[in-house]
């Protein structure tokens, strides 16, 4: 099993001036290529089967004997799916389906991006913040480098990814105003609303 790079879902340059078309020109063509030509090599080693990506995820989770395989599997997924919460003249609020939930569970809009802005803050080091539906309520998590909710048996709905990689040319250290350009910006509302009904 051979898997390919999906295409990014707009043109390079069209997160500027909030992430520059160098950051994603490198980001995409040199990390999550990496990762993916990593895991086809792990792939063809031992021989696996036709397991979809996200079973491999679940299956090699945990298991130190496939620490690689897990390690690229997920950022495989997980480069992928960031592509995929951001586009340009995204930010603002979210849909009313969503909207009403995040009232339910996370205490309302502000409540909810004060509470996402400190996760991505305090997650130490390389890894994610996410937006995931545990059981039939929404939640905040931060996860540590490759780790991704689908191994906890949570359906994520929101990533960021807070890699250094991610905002070190644009943002240097400030890892603040990446999020925050991010969340003002970028952040595709109705695709992560989209998710919500079909998962
Ligand atoms: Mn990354």
């Amino acid at each position: 099993m051979t898997l390919s790079l999906p295409a990014l879902p707009w043109e390079e340059s069209a997160l500027a001036p909030h992430i520059s078309a160098r950051t994603v020109n490198i980001h995409y063509g040199k990390h999550h290529a990496g990762y993916l030509k990593n895991l086809n090599s792990l792939l063809k080693e031992s021989g696996q089967g036709d397991e979809s990506l996200e079973d491999i995820i679940r299956s090699a989770a945990g298991d130190p004997e496939r620490s690689g395989l897990f390690n690229n599997a997920a950022q495989v997924w997980n480069h992928t799916f960031y592509w995929q919460c951001l586009k340009p003249g995204g930010g603002g609020t979210p849909p009313e389906t969503l909207s009403r939930l995040i009232e339910r569970d996370l205490g309302g809009h502000e409540a909810f991006i004060a509470a996402l802005t400190k996760a991505a803050l305090g997650r130490f080091g390389s890894g994610w913040v996410w937006l995931v539906l545990d059981g039939a309520a929404l939640r905040i998590i931060d996860t540590a480098n490759a780790d991704n909710p689908l191994a906890l048996g949570m359906t994520p709905l929101l990533v960021i990814d807070l890699w250094e990689h991610a905002y070190y040319l644009d943002y240097q250290n400030r890892r603040k105003d990446y999020i925050e350009a991010i969340i003002g910006n970028l952040i595709d509302w109705d695709a992560v609303a989209e998710r919500l009904a079909s998962g």
